[in-house]
C-alpha cells in the first residue's frame, strides 16, 4: 500500500470508529475527530495530546490558543507548519478536555503507530506528558523516562533506527503562564539545530 492509500485508510478508519468511547459524543456533538495536518514527507512530527474545542469544531490539530503558542514556537526557529506534520495520541475530544484515559490512549494508538510508520519522519517530538510517555515506551526508550521537567528538550534515539525523539513541553503551558515562552523557545531551538 502507498503512504497516501495507508493515511487515506487510517482517516477513514478514524471517521467510522464506532468502537471508541469518544464515538457517540462525537456524533452527538456534530464534531470532527482530528487525525492530523501537514507533509506526509514531513521530517518532524509533532505529537500532542488530544484536541480540544476548537479543534473538534474545525478537525484540525492545534488550532486554537495552545496553537497560536505552537505557531509562535514555530516561527521562532522559523519552521513553516506546512511541512511538519501534527497530530495528537488521542484523536476524538475527551469531555470537557479532561486528561485522556489510559483506555483511550490505548485505542487510538495504533493509528498514531500506523501514521509514525507512514511518514517516518527523522525527528518525532512529543508535546506533553501524555505523548511523552507513551511514544517513549512503545518505542524502547522506556528506561530513559523521567518527569518531563527533566527531560525536556532532550534528544533520544529511538533504538535500532536513526529516528529521534525530543520531549518538548505542551504549548498550554505558554498559555497558562508567559514566563515560560522563553523556555520553551530554547526547547525549539533544538529541533532548529538538527
Ligand atoms: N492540545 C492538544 O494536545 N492537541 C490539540 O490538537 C490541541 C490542543
Amino acid at each position: 500500500m502507498s503512504k497516501l492509500e495507508e493515511m487515506k485508510k487510517i482517516k477513514d478508519e478514524l471517521l467510522d470508529f464506532k468502537e471508541s468511547p469518544l464515538y457517540a459524543e462525537r456524533v452527538a456533538n456534530g464534531v470532527f475527530p482530528v487525525i492530523g495536518e501537514g507533509s506526509h514527507d514531513a521530517e518532524i512530527m509533532f505529537i500532542g495530546e488530544a484536541p480540544g474545542k476548537n479543534e473538534a469544531k474545525t478537525g484540525r490539530p492545534f488550532c486554537g490558543v495552545s496553537g497560536k503558542v505552537l505557531d509562535e514556537l514555530l516561527a521562532h526557529i522559523k519552521l513553516d507548519r506546512k511541512t511538519v506534520y501534527v497530530t495528537n495520541i488521542v484523536k476524538d475530544r475527551p469531555t470537557n478536555n479532561r486528561d485522556p484515559k489510559p483506555e483511550e490512549i490505548e485505542i487510538y494508538a495504533p493509528f498514531l503507530d500506523r501514521q509514525i510508520s507512514a511518514i517516518k519522519p527523522k525527528v518525532i517530538a512529543t508535546l506533553g506528558r501524555f505523548s511523552m510517555e507513551y511514544v517513549m515506551k512503545r518505542y524502547g526508550l522506556e528506561n530513559e523516562l523521567q518527569p518531563i521537567s527533566k527531560i525536556h528538550g532532550k534528544k533520544f534515539k529511538m533504538p535500532e533506527t536513526e529516528t529521534i525523539i525530543i520531549p518538548l513541553y505542551h504549548p498550554a503551558v505558554g498559555v497558562y503562564n508567559r514566563n515560560t515562552i522563553p523556555d520553551l523557545k530554547k526547547d525549539f531551538e533544538v529541533l532548529k539545530k538538527l
